[in-house]
This record gives structure tokens, C-alpha cells and sequence, in this order.
């Protein structure tokens, strides 16, 4: 039997023990309790810093942003000076700066072709441009100028968009985060095409849309500009300057020859024996070998120069800074080229020839004034026709009283090779419609 005081301090002990442990679990427990609202805290503070780093980013984007486009806008509106084919560049160039992206591109219908190709872009491969081509009814770009808005790769795609069995820009590894129609007077013109872009395409969507209107505005008026100044100033069928424009030209080239104390040289020439041509191919084929007169007159004419189609088949040239020598020589090399080079009518296997007769007039000898030189040079002209055709005449020099200096009379250019002597139009060894062998041309075939 154990004594009392022995039993007394085992009993203390364990009470002791229990004490400890009840304060030992305790402790744990309040423990356990800081620990899991430390959690909480650390929680809350990873969410937090996270959420301080998304406005911090969104808010860098927003200073980009603020930044940028007053600058894409200024570029893309400032339009006066550019042709409607500039804008595209400018506005991939600024759609890859402005959504980071890896890839962006102008992609436009293939005349005559329902696909689609890129015109101009950054981070696609060299051989794509005008060469790849792309289904305009599949995938992201199909939809996009299906519904003529704006795709992002996040949409879901219609039936038409999925199909994605053809060339899609899906099938060639370009995967669109956004596909925007971009529009001219006419309709859609093409589409802008943005690939890998990290930022987030929901917010970003109005801003590629602002993108692509401000280059459709850009296109638009571009083409607006391009029609007024093509209906009034170009000759529709040749595409050189009309009448109104190459007066307005000549009328200011006077004032500066002045000016500068400079010489300058009209050129007025006119097809030999036209109405040929007309009657025994047709009209349509007539003109056809106006253009091709007109393209071979501005092939062969310095590009400081001015070619104008004055009317019917009659043309003129103005040469700044040329005197009576050079003008000469430019105007007989223009005549020689044009007597020796076969155009071909199409439906006719062989090619015909023609031949022109030219006035020259020279500022200031032959008149100070567009209607004294044109009057100088047309008389030249008339002479060049009278005297057999094929010819390049230089208007008599006047002297200040109008007088005719001596040793400046007409002056004719270079004999003209017997063999084209009288001739106006020439086949070459070719079948001749029955009116030209009438006139004593080629033999019949
Ligand atoms: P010449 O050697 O005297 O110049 O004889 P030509 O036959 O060329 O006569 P002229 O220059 O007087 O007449 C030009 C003809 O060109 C008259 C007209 O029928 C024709 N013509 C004028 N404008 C056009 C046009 O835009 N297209 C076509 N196909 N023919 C035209
Ligand atoms: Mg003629």
C-alpha cells in the first residue's frame, strides 16, 4: 500500500499533467486559429496585388491607348496628298503597334476571283502578298464579310464560318483574334486581319472597329478625290491629262518659263489618216489604238513632261525647260517610235502601224502667250499634213513685231524614208481590209 504523501504527489502530477495538456491544446487551438486567418490574409493579399496588377496594366493601356490613337487618327485623316492604296499600309503598320500583335495584314478581293489575298502586311510570310489565296466564305475573315462587321475569334462561327475544309486563314496557321471589314465608295474593299494579340479581344474589340473605320473614311475620301479629279482632268479613254487640265498646266508652265527666263516647247501632233483605221476595223478597235498611241507617247516623254490628248486623235506635249534643239529632237524620236511600232487590233492577227504629223512652237520664239503657240504650232501642223504627213514641222520664229526672223522659216524635220512617203497606215505583211486596199495600201491577203 502506497503512503499518502506518495499518493498525494502522484495525484498533484497527473493534475498537473492534465493542466498542461489542457493548455497545450488550448494553445494549439488558438494556434490554428491565427494560422488560418493568416491564410485568409494571404488570400486577401495575392487578390489584392493581383487586382492592383490588372488596373496597373489597365491602366498602362489606357495611357497607351490615349496616346495612340490621336496619332493613328491623325495619320489616317490627313488624306489630301495619298491615293486610296497608301491608307492599308498605315493602318497595318499602326493595328500591329496598337494590339502587340504578331501578325496584321490588309487582305483584298482577286479581281475577277471570289478568293482573297494580302495586299500589305507585318509578320506574314514574303510570298503571301497578291499570291496567297484565301477563301472569302471560310472562317473568321468568310464570317466577317458575311455579316460586314467585325469577328473576333471568341464569336462563334456561323455554318459558312466553320468550314474550314478550304484555304481558310485557320487551314494556313494564321489564327485571327479579329477579321474587320473595311469599306470604300463602293462597298468592302478588303479586310483588316489581326493575329496574336495578348491583350484581352473583348475590350479590345472597339478599338480594332475604330481601326477600320477610320481607314474606310480614309479609302472613301481617297476615292471621292480620285473620281472628281479623274472626271475632270483625265481623259477618260487614255487615261492622260484632258484638254481643261493640260491648259491649266501649260498656262502656268508660260508663267514660270517667264519667270525663270526659261524656253519651253509645245509638241502638237495628230494620227495620219485616222478615219481608216475607224472605218475599216471599227470604232471600238479605233480606240483601242488611241490608248495604245497615247500609252507609247507617255512611255517615251520625260516625266517632268506633260502628255494631254487634245481631242479626236490629236495630242500635244508640253516640254518645260527645252529649247527649239531639244524639243526637235524629243519630237521626231516621238514620231520615228510611234512610225515603227506594231499595234495589234484585237480579233486581227497582224499588227498595223501609223504615222503621225507634229507641230513644234517654242516659248518665247514662236508666241508669248497658250493661244499664240498653239496657233504657231498648229500651223505647223497643218503644214506637216499638207506637205505628205508623217513629218514633224517647227513654227516660223517670230520677231517682236510679229515679223518672220529670217533663216527661221518653217523648218522640216528630217526627210521622210521614201517608203513611207504618202503612206498613212501600214500592215505589215498582213491581210488588209478591202477600204485600205482601195487606197493603195498592202495587197489583199
Ligand atoms: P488626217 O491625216 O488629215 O489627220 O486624217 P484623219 O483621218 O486622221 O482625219 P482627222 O484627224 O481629221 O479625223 C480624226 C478622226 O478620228 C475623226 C473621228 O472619226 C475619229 N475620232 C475622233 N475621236 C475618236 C475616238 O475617241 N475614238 C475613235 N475610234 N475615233 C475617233
Ligand atoms: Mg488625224
Amino acid at each position: 500500500m502506497e503512503s499518502f504523501p506518495f499518493l498525494a504527489a502522484k495525484v498533484i502530477l497527473l493534475l498537473l499533467a492534465v493542466a498542461l495538456l489542457a493548455e497545450y491544446l488550448s494553445r494549439r487551438r488558438a494556434l490554428q486559429g491565427e494560422s488560418a486567418q493568416n491564410k485568409a490574409r494571404q488570400q486577401q493579399l495575392m487578390e489584392f496585388s493581383h487586382e492592383l496588377k490588372t488596373l496597373k496594366r489597365n491602366l498602362l493601356r489606357k495611357t497607351e491607348i490615349a496616346e495612340m490613337i490621336p496619332l493613328i487618327a491623325k495619320k489616317l485623316t490627313f488624306t489630301d496628298k495619298l491615293s486610296d492604296d497608301a491608307f492599308p499600309a498605315i493602318a497595318v503598320r499602326a493595328a500591329k503597334d496598337f494590339f502587340h500583335a504578331k501578325q496584321a495584314g490588309f487582305f483584298v478581293p482577286i479581281e475577277g476571283s471570289p478568293d482573297y489575298t494580302l495586299e500589305v502586311g507585318v509578320g506574314f510570310p514574303q510570298d503571301w502578298q497578291g499570291k496567297i489565296m484565301i477563301k472569302s466564305d471560310e472562317g473568321i475573315l468568310g464570317m466577317a464579310l458575311q455579316k460586314k462587321l467585325v469577328i473576333s475569334r471568341l464569336d462563334s462561327l456561323s455554318s459558312s464560318g466553320r468550314r474550314l475544309s478550304q484555304t481558310s486563314l485557320e487551314n494556313l496557321n494564321v489564327v485571327p483574334d479579329f477579321v474587320a471589314p473595311v469599306f470604300g465608295i463602293s462597298g468592302i474593299t478588303g479586310a483588316l486581319v489581326i493575329a496574336g494579340s495578348p491583350l484581352n479581344l473583348e475590350e479590345e474589340r472597339k478599338y480594332i472597329s475604330m481601326l477600320a473605320d477610320l481607314l474606310s473614311t480614309a479609302i472613301k475620301h481617297a476615292n471621292l478625290v480620285d473620281s472628281t479629279v479623274t472626271k475632270t482632268w483625265v481623259d477618260h479613254l487614255t487615261g492622260l491629262s484632258n484638254r481643261l487640265y493640260f491648259m491649266q498646266r501649260f498656262e502656268s508652265e508660260i508663267r514660270r518659263a517667264e519667270n525663270y527666263g526659261e524656253p519651253m516647247a509645245l509638241f502638237m501632233f495628230d494620227i495620219d489618216e485616222f478615219k481608216n483605221i475607224n472605218d475599216s476595223y471599227g470604232h471600238a478597235a479605233g480606240d483601242q489604238v488611241i490608248k495604245k498611241l497615247a500609252e507609247i507617247s507617255r512611255l517615251n516623254t520625260r516625266s517632268s513632261d506633260l502628255v494631254g490628248r487634245y481631242g479626236g486623235d490629236e495630242f500635244m506635249v508640253l516640254m518645260t525647260s527645252s529649247n527649239r534643239e531639244q524639243a526637235q529632237t524629243y519630237a521626231d524620236k516621238l514620231r520615228e517610235k510611234i512610225s515603227c511600232t506594231d499595234i495589234r487590233i484585237p480579233g486581227y492577227p497582224n499588227p498595223v502601224r501609223l504615222t503621225i504629223s507634229g507641230g513644234l512652237a517654242v516659248y518665247p520664239s514662236n508666241g508669248l502667250s497658250t493661244t499664240e503657240l498653239l496657233n504657231a504650232a498648229d500651223s505647223a501642223l497643218y503644214d506637216a499634213k499638207r506637205k505628205g504627213r508623217n513629218k514633224m514641222v517647227v513654227a516660223q520664229s517670230l520677231g517682236l513685231d510679229g515679223a518672220i526672223i529670217p533663216g527661221h522659216g518653217p523648218e522640216e524635220e528630217k526627210p521622210i524614208p521614201s517608203d513611207l512617203v504618202g503612206e498613212i497606215l501600214r500592215e505589215v505583211d498582213i491581210p488588209l481590209p478591202k477600204k485600205i486596199v482601195n487606197k493603195g495600201y498592202p495587197p489583199e491577203r
